[in-house]
């Protein structure tokens, strides 16, 4: 149960954000539309760039379509699955190279036979393992764009660079933006990744309407790792994003998911994709403590196992897949897949600040 006092918090923060005065919304996203866009500060880089393929099935762009987002059950690792309101699929990392069967049960039981766009967060294997098998089985194909930090051929597949700013408009109402990539994020920051191939992960903002996502990889930002996070954060923030749903950095490690990042961010939900048996005590007791610091306090922190570390009251275990599922207005959890724990939280509004014109609408018709 939320403390009567982190409730008050979180109502406070919702109010501001919703009696931010319209004007204030106006000129939030007038400001913001620029942000979201390529910009002079992001030289060389262009939508054409990620220009979508073209429709592989019939679309079914509607006021009433739905997103999914699938956090797969990979063990230590990330996967996530996209399903957009137009039917077009993306995934988000492969796991390890074991975890390639999963992902394929899943695009099975939902009857996926060919991915949309693949993305590559950083080069490490528990993000990176199972593609080449996804590729070898046939689930990629003419209509596939791959997305990394470089131009490569890599599995058999060309691989195109992203870029900070670059956005990818995938249907009515839905985009994908890259925040940072290669440490350099929107905006211009640069941070000296080091050696450190988690600090340049990529960042991704998944918006439909009013409801946002992050996915950021393995990212850094705290101890004495080099810290992407607060940049990022800034950049978030001066774009009037507030999170909806957050993708945990680096399984829930301590060097990632600072106070400062999360307190510009502020997700209504976390969400930690890591295995029951890793060597890494991951959830870490400082990550779960910080997403429920007074001035962030999520309302429930989602994992795919239990993990090898600490839990807190609010963290809901799936042993399976996490599936979001939102219409741009509203967005509920459930548990999903074999030998998963059913549950089902919500639905929840999306958060006021962060552009759900139709929400704002609604409230006053
Ligand atoms: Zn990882």
């Amino acid at each position: 149960m939320l403390s009567p006092c982190f409730r008050t918090v979180k109502t406070m923060k919702k109010r501001i954000g919703f009696t931010g005065i319209i004007a204030a919304l106006w000129g939030a996203a007038l400001l913001c539309g620029p942000l979201l866009r390529p910009t002079d500060s992001c030289a060389g880089q262009s939508e054409a760039a990620l220009t979508p393929s073209p429709v592989s099935r019939p679309a079914a762009d509607s006021p009433s379509g739905t997103m999914r987002i699938y956090m797969i059950d990979v063990g230590q690792g990330d996967s996530a699955l996209v399903i957009f309101p137009d039917n077009r699929t993306m995934l988000i990392d492969a796991g390890e190279r074991e975890s390639a069967p999963h992902i394929i049960d899943l695009l099975k039981r939902l009857g996926i036979r060919t991915l949309d766009f693949l993305v590559a967060s950083h080069g490490h294997p528990d993000h990176t393992g199972g593609f080449a098998r996804l590729i070898a089985e046939g689930y990629t194909g003419s209509s596939t764009t791959a997305y990394s930090w470089s131009n490569r051929e890599w599995d058999g597949i060309t691989w195109h660079r992203v870029k900070p700013g670059d956005v990818l408009h995938v249907s009515a109402g839905a985009t994908v933006t890259c925040y940072a990539i290669g440490s350099r994020v929107v905006g211009g920051a640069y941070v000296v990744p080091e050696r450190n191939i988690n600090a340049r992960s990529m960042v991704l903002n998944i918006k439909y309407r009013g409801f946002d996502y992050l996915s950021g990889g393995d990212l850094t930002g705290s101890g004495n790792h080099p810290n992407v996070e607060d940049p990022v954060g800034d950049a978030l923030a001066r774009a009037g994003v507030e999170i909806d749903v957050y993708k945990v950095h680096h399984h829930g490690s301590r060097y990632s998911s600072n106070l400062y990042f999360l307190r510009k961010i502020m997700p209504e939900f976390a969400m930690i994709s890591m295995g029951d048996d890793n060597p890494f005590g991951h959830p870490t007791r400082a990550v779960l403590k910080r997403l429920n610091d007074p001035g962030v306090h999520v309302t429930r922190i989602f994992q795919t196992e239990s993990g090898d570390g600490a839990t807190a009251p609010n963290v809901t275990v799936a042993h399976g897949q996490i599936v979001v599922t939102t219409d741009g207005v509203t967005y509920r959890f459930a548990g999903e897949g074999p030998g998963s724990t059913p549950f089902s939280y919500g639905p929840y509004p999306v958060d006021e600040f962060a552009g759900s014109w139709p929400m704002f609408r609604r409230r006053n018709s």
